[in-house]
C-alpha cells in the first residue's frame, strides 16, 4: 500500500475527547473516527487489524469444530419477549420506532429459535454455533473509544448438548480456544472464575486485562493466578484478636465526634482499638454492621451473606433504630433497643474483629461513645463473617504471595447458561427413547475491538503503538527519504515489490515531499513492527537501515541481504513469508 494514495490521517495532536491510552493512539493513527458518542468508523488501516482478529478467531473457533453464521441484528421484538430479556436489558436494549423490532445485543434468542426449529434428535447434537457480528447496546457511559461502544463487533458462540457432560466438554473447548486467542493475539491476560455451584454445574470464566481504563476492580496474584472481582474478593485473614487483660465497659462523652479519625485523636487511641458501625436495612429490618477501624463495608459481599438487596439506612431511620445519630452508633445495646421497632437487629461483623475486646465504638447515644467494649461480654449474637474490601499487598488466600488491586478489562466471557433459553424459548430434542428434554447450552463472547483497544493499552510507547506482526496493519513500513533522487526512488520500488511479492503486507511512504521528521514520527505512531529506511548516503554503499519498533534496535542491511535478515526477524512472529 502506497502512504500517498491511502486515507492514514495521523494527528499530531492528541484529540481532547480522549482519555485513554488505546483511544489517544487509535484517533491519532488514523484508524478510527467517532461518528457520535459510542459510535465509531474503522478507517482502512483499523480495519485491517479488525480483519485479522477476527481471522485469528475464526482459525480458533473452525478448529473447535465452530461452525460461523451471520445472523440478523435487526430482530422481531416477539422472539426476545419469550425469553423476557426485552424487560431484562431495559434501557440498554435499542427499539426500532412504530415497528416491533429491536437491534440485538446479542444473539441467544435467535441461535435458540434456529436450534429449536432443526435440532431435534439426540442424533444432532453436539453443535458449536458462532458468529462475528455487529451488536447494539444502549450503553449509559459510552466512553474509552471503542472499548465501550454503543455499536461493537462481537464474536459470539452458542453450544448445544444432550448432556452436562458434554456442555462441560464444549466449555472447555471454548476456554482452551480462547487461550489461544489471546495469545496468538499477544495479550497478556488472566482468567476470572466464578462457579455458582447451582443444580448442573453452571459456571462461568471473564477473560480479562490489567489496564487503568477497565471498569472492573479485580484482586489477582501473580504467583498463583488467583483472580476475583474486589466484590468477592478474598485474602487472608488475620483478626486483631484479645487482649490480655479485659478492660470494664465504660461510657465517655464525646461532643460533636463523628468519624473513627476524630474518635482517635479526641482519645489519644489507635484505629485498630476502634469498631465502626454501619447500619444497613435488609427486608425493611435494620442490620448493624461492625468493622475494625476506618474499614469499609464491600455491599456485595453483605448482599451475598443476607441473599437480597441491602441499603444503608437513612439519617431518621439511624435515630429510629438506635436512638443516635451517625457517629454514636454501637453494638451494644442494638439489639435490644432495635428489637422495639423494626423486629430484632442483627448484628453482622468482619471476621477481623473476632471475639475482640478492648473496643471503642458508638453508645448508641449522640455524642456519647463506649470504652472497653468485649464483643463476647457486652453484644451477644455477633454474626461473623468475611465483609472487607480486599486491597493491594494482602495475602492471597489460596497462596500466602501478595495480591494485587488493579482495574481490568474485560476481554471475553465463556458461560454455562444450561436450559434457561431452552426451556422459555420451548427448544427440546428426543432422547433415544423417545422423551424429550430442553437442549443444554453455553454462550461464549469476545469484543472484538476489545482485543484491538487492549493490545494497544499494552503495547504503546511515547511515540506510538507497537503492533506484533499478527495484529498489525502492515508488516514493513518502507520509508524512502529525499524520493526527488532517483536511485531512492528506484531502490524503494524494487524493495517494495520484492516483499510484496514475498507476501509480506507492505505500507510505502512513497510521499515525496514530506519530511523525513514527518515520516520517522508517523513510522513510530502506526507502530508496524519493521521500519526500512531508505536513504542516498547508505545507498551508495548499497544500504539500507532497518529499525525495529519494539526495541528500537537500527542496523543496516545491503539490498543483497534484505529479504533474508526479514526472513529471520519476522521467524518470532507466527509470519511465514514466501521464498
Ligand atoms: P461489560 O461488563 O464490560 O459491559 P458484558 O458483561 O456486558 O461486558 P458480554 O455481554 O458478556 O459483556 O459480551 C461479551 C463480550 O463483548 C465482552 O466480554 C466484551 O469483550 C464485549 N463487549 C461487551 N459490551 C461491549 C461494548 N459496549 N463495547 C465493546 N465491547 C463490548
Ligand atoms: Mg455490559
Amino acid at each position: 500500500m502506497r502512504f500517498s494514495k491511502s486515507f492514514i490521517p495521523t494527528l499530531k495532536e492528541t484529540p481532547s475527547e480522549a482519555v485513554v491510552k488505546s483511544h489517544i493512539l487509535l484517533l491519532r493513527a488514523g484508524m478510527i473516527r467517532m461518528l457520535s458518542a459510542g459510535i465509531y468508523s474503522f478507517l482502512p488501516t483499523g480495519y485491517r487489524v479488525i480483519r485479522k482478529i477476527s481471522e485469528i478467531i475464526r482459525e480458533e473457533m473452525d478448529a473447535i469444530g465452530g461452525q460461523e453464521f451471520h445472523l440478523p441484528a435487526l430482530n422481531p421484538k416477539e422472539i426476545w419477549e419469550e425469553t423476557g430479556r426485552v424487560e431484562a436489558f431495559g434501557d440498554i436494549l435499542f427499539h426500532i420506532k412504530n415497528r416491533e423490532y429491536v437491534l440485538a445485543p446479542t444473539h441467544e434468542e435467535i441461535m435458540t429459535f434456529h436450534a429449536r426449529n432443526v435440532l431435534k434428535s439426540y442424533k444432532d447434537f453436539p453443535q458449536i454455533w458462532y458468529q462475528i457480528q455487529t451488536k447494539f447496546r444502549n450503553e449509559p457511559r459510552p466512553r474509552s473509544g471503542v472499548i465501550r461502544g454503543r455499536q461493537f463487533l462481537m464474536k459470539d458462540a452458542y453450544s448445544f448438548d444432550i448432556s452436562w457432560e458434554g456442555l462441560d466438554k464444549s466449555y472447555e473447548l471454548h476456554d482452551q480456544a480462547y487461550r489461544k486467542i489471546f495469545d496468538r493475539c499477544g495479550l497478556k491476560y488472566f482468567v476470572v472464575g466464578a462457579s455458582s455451584g447451582a443444580m448442573g454445574g453452571t459456571g462461568s470464566e471473564e477473560f480479562m486485562v490489567k489496564s487503568d481504563a477497565g471498569e472492573d476492580t479485580v484482586a489477582y496474584c501473580e504467583n498463583c493466578g488467583y483472580a476475583a472481582n474486589v466484590e468477592v474478593a478474598e485474602s487472608k485473614t488475620h483478626p486483631r484478636g484479645r487482649e490480655d487483660k479485659n478492660e470494664e465497659l465504660r461510657e465517655i462523652h464525646t461532643p460533636n465526634i463523628r468519624s473513627i479519625d476524630e474518635l482517635c485523636d479526641f482519645l489519644n487511641i489507635k484505629e485498630s482499638q476502634c469498631a465502626k458501625s454501619r447500619i444497613y436495612v435488609h427486608l425493611g429490618k435494620p442490620v448493624l454492621i461492625l468493622m475494625l477501624g476506618n474499614e469499609e463495608v464491600n455491599e456485595s459481599k453483605l448482599e451475598k451473606y443476607l441473599g437480597g438487596n441491602v441499603r444503608p439506612a437513612h439519617p431518621e431511620e439511624l435515630v429510629e433504630f438506635t436512638g443516635a445519630e451517625a457517629g454514636s452508633i454501637g453494638p451494644v445495646g442494638f439489639s435490644e433497643r432495635s428489637s422495639l421497632k423494626a423486629g430484632k437487629g442483627r448484628i453482622i461483623a468482619d471476621l477481623k474483629l473476632k471475639d475482640a475486646n478492648n473496643l471503642y465504638s458508638g453508645a448508641n447515644k449522640t455524642d456519647y461513645h463506649f470504652g472497653g467494649i468485649d464483643l463476647t461480654r457486652d453484644a451477644k449474637n455477633i454474626e461473623y463473617t468475611d465483609l472487607r474490601i480486599v486491597e493491594s499487598g494482602e495475602e492471597c488466600s489460596k497462596c500466602d504471595s501478595k495480591l494485587q488491586v488493579f482495574n481490568a478489562i474485560e476481554l471475553g466471557h465463556i458461560f454455562k447458561l444450561g436450559t434457561k433459553y431452552s426451556e422459555s424459548m420451548g427448544a427440546t430434542f428426543l432422547d433415544e427413547k423417545g422423551e424429550e428434554h430442553p437442549i443444554i447450552m453455553g454462550s461464549y463472547g469476545i469484543g472484538v475491538e476489545r482485543i484491538m483497544a487492549c493490545f494497544i493499552e499494552q503495547h504503546n510507547d511515547e511515540n506510538g503503538i507497537v503492533w506484533d506482526a499478527a495484529l498489525a496493519p502492515f508488516h514493513v513500513h518502507l520509508m524512502g527519504l529525499n524520493l526527488k533522487k532517483e536511485e531512492v526512488a528506484k531502490a524503494c520500488e524494487e524493495i517494495y515489490k520484492n516483499l510484496t511479492d514475498k507476501n509480506y503486507e507492505v505500507l510505502y511512504d512513497d510521499r515525496i515531499d514530506a519530511q523525513a521528521g514527518v515520516k520517522f514520527n508517523d513510522a513510530d505512531l502506526l507502530g508496524m513492527p519493521l521500519q526500512i529506511i531508505v536513504g542516498d548516503k547508505k545507498l551508495k554503499s548499497n544500504q539500507v537501515e532497518v529499525k525495529i519498533r519494539k526495541t528500537g534496535e537500527r542496523f543496516d542491511v545491503s539490498l543483497e541481504d534484505l529479504s533474508k535478515k526479514l526472513k529471520d526477524l519476522f521467524i518470532d512472529h507466527l509470519i511465514t513469508p514466501q521464498n
